[in-house]
């Protein structure tokens, strides 16, 4: 890694090391551009890097990309852009083989892939590395970018973006050190969502990385580009509530997947577990309102996740970082039920762009959670894994041709 020397100069500049701006970068250095990342902390800190649960993609012998496109289609309530969820599902299965390329492998079982079903699918079609599926996917694809070529520079956040006639030209300001600007053909902005923040403004637990704050979207915003469903926030239903070194912890869905229910104060079920998330969440914070749920010891009111029917050798192979995470903090969720709320999750809006990233302003492309569409106002959990990998792929290569034109 090198400092920024100032009037470096690019073809694509890629602003974010989550899954979809490794894979921007990786995209746009194939296509033969000239390639510079900046990240705001540490390359690895990002939402990406902290997803357990898995990547969807229709490679099960029994499901298609229709059937795919048809459960994200539901799911969002008819909200999301028919093209995206096309290019997303269509490009399923090759992004999986790309990843698998860079070196993730997935987990398997019986020959195949290990299939998990998510809320709101109709197939299990939920590939997955353990429950630390998007640790694997970024390790991977940190180390292809680390020989790519590219130029990676960690801890330079972007404070500005401005219009120029033959691209962009960003500011970052390092900690340390001068501000320093960067010229480029063609910027893709991969710098995610914004719950951390918003968590902070609304007094909540939040899942999200400290660095998902959503001022990049905003110096998007003010350079022109057109944003959708910014307002729409999700919530993940299974947040842990307690103990105190788990609050805020994302309970991988799968724990439902694998046969975990949902019980009240007075331990009955009260929601279809495998129902779409905006779905298990309502019920959730519904029993919560109506007093129906369990005072935590921190005074919040949570509800039970009973994990306890949850096969030994399912919990093994496919939630080992969940069972670390609550030994560590004193409960075995496979000997007693653990308590969770709703947190903060994921901004399902983001930044309009077209099926190859483009954004509506010339030479600015996004992709992954700044991106708006491909969700609608509702996403699918392990979507959002593959929305990274598809459409930063197409970004970066669009982005790189944009440059060169
Ligand atoms: C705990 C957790 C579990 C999840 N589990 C799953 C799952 O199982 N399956 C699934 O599909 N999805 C899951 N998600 C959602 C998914 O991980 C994210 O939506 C997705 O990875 C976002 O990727 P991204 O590349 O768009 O953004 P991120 O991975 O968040 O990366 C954004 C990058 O931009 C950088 N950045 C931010 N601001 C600036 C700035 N001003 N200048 C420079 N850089 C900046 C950040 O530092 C970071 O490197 C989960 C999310 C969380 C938080």
């Amino acid at each position: 890694m090198r400092a920024v020397a100032r009037g470096l100069s690019v073809d694509v500049l890629v602003v974010g090391s989550g899954a979809s701006g490794l894979a921007a970068a990786l995209s746009a250095r194939r296509a033969g551009a000239r390639v510079a990342l900046v990240t705001k902390g540490s390359l690895q800190s990002s939402n990406s890097a902290k997803a357990q649960g898995g990547i969807q993609a229709a490679v099960g012998a029994d499901d298609s990309p229709e059937l795919h496109a048809g459960d994200v289609w539901r799911s969002s309530h008819e909200t999301a852009d028919p093209g995206l969820v096309e290019a997303l599902t269509s490009e399923g299965p090759a992004a999986i083989h790309w990843l698998e390329h860079h070196g993730v492998a997935f987990t398997r079982q019986n020959g195949g892939y290990r299939l998990a079903r998510c809320g709101g699918a109709s197939r299990s079609r939920l590939l997955q590395v353990g429950d630390r599926t998007g640790h694997a996917i970024t390790t991977a694809l940190r180390s292809a970018l680390d020989v790519s070529g590219a130029t990676a520079l960690p801890g330079h956040p972007l404070v500005a973006l401005r219009r120029t006639e033959n691209g962009l030209v960003a500011t970052c300001r390092p900690k340390s050190g001068k501000e320093a600007e960067v010229t480029a053909g063609a910027v893709v902005l991969a710098a995610g969502g914004r719950c951390f923040r918003e968590a902070e403004l609304r007094g909540e637990l939040s899942t999200n990385h400290p660095g998902a704050t959503g001022e990049v979207t905003e110096l998007a915003l003010a350079l022109g580009a057109l944003a959708r469903d910014l307002d729409a926030l999700q919530y993940h239903p299974t947040g842990g509530a307690w103990p105190a070194g788990v609050l805020g912890y994302s309970i991988p869905e799968t724990t439902r997947a694998y046969g975990a229910t949902l019980l009240n104060a007075a331990r009955e079920r009260f929601v279809d577990e495998l129902a779409p998330r905006d779905v298990v969440a309502d019920a959730i914070l519904r029993e919560l309102d109506e007093g129906r749920g369990v005072t935590a010891p921190d005074g919040r009111s949570a509800v039970w996740l009973d994990t306890t029917g949850i096969a030994r050798a399912d919990a093994e192979l496919s939630l080992p970082y969940m069972l670390r995470r609550y030994r560590a903090a004193g409960v075995d969720p496979l000997a007693e039920p653990v308590l969770t709320r709703p947190v903060l999750h994921y901004q399902n809006g983001g930044l309009v762009i077209d099926a190859r990233g483009q954004t509506t302003v010339e030479g600015l492309y996004a992709c992954g959670e700044i991106a708006g569409g491909t969700h609608g106002r509702n996403r699918m959990m392990g979507n959002s894994l593959l929305e990274c990998v598809v459409f930063g792929r197409r970004a970066g290569a669009a982005a790189a041709e944009k440059a060169r034109s």
